[in-house]
């Protein structure tokens, strides 16, 4: 599916967030934000976090946290950008194995939610999970 022009203002929520973050100046945290839009249209971010010991998560982590803080699961749309330091470049990135399980769990409605993979692609979560565990923590 070709983005939208709400699609690619999310791609900038995502770049925002990773430029405001990097004011906190941490090693290895803040390097990627992610942006979601529910299906009522509100939108949450986050940042990734590396921390020593194996302590950290993914951006997306974050902004699903967020979402669910104030109370929604159902996910319209979702991406990641990496900032690359060396050319100083965002890319979108595809959600890890760990975020696309993490969607999929929250509920089956976000089978459809759709996941940006590009700066010009974008697909929806049962073509990035096709042969999934059918668990989900909905009641
Ligand atoms: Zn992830």
């Amino acid at each position: 599916m070709k983005l939208t022009k709400e699609d690619k203002m999310l791609i900038k929520k995502a770049e925002n967030v990773i430029v405001k973050s990097s004011s906190v100046n941490l090693i290895d945290t803040g390097d990627v934000g992610a942006a979601l839009i529910t299906s009522n249209g509100n939108i949450f971010r986050g940042v990734s976090l590396g921390f020593y010991c194996g302590i950290g998560s993914c951006g997306e982590y974050q902004a699903i946290g967020s979402m669910i803080s104030d109370g929604e699961k159902y996910i319209k749309t979702i991406v990641a950008v990496y900032y690359n330091k060396k050319n100083r470049k965002y890319e979108v990135i595809p959600p890890c194995g760990k975020c696309r399980e993490m969607l999929h769990q929250l509920s089956k409605k976000n089978w459809d939610t759709e996941v940006i993979v590009s700066k010009s692609k974008k697909v929806k979560l049962k073509e990035l999970l096709p042969y999934a565990w059918e668990g989900t923590i909905e009641k």
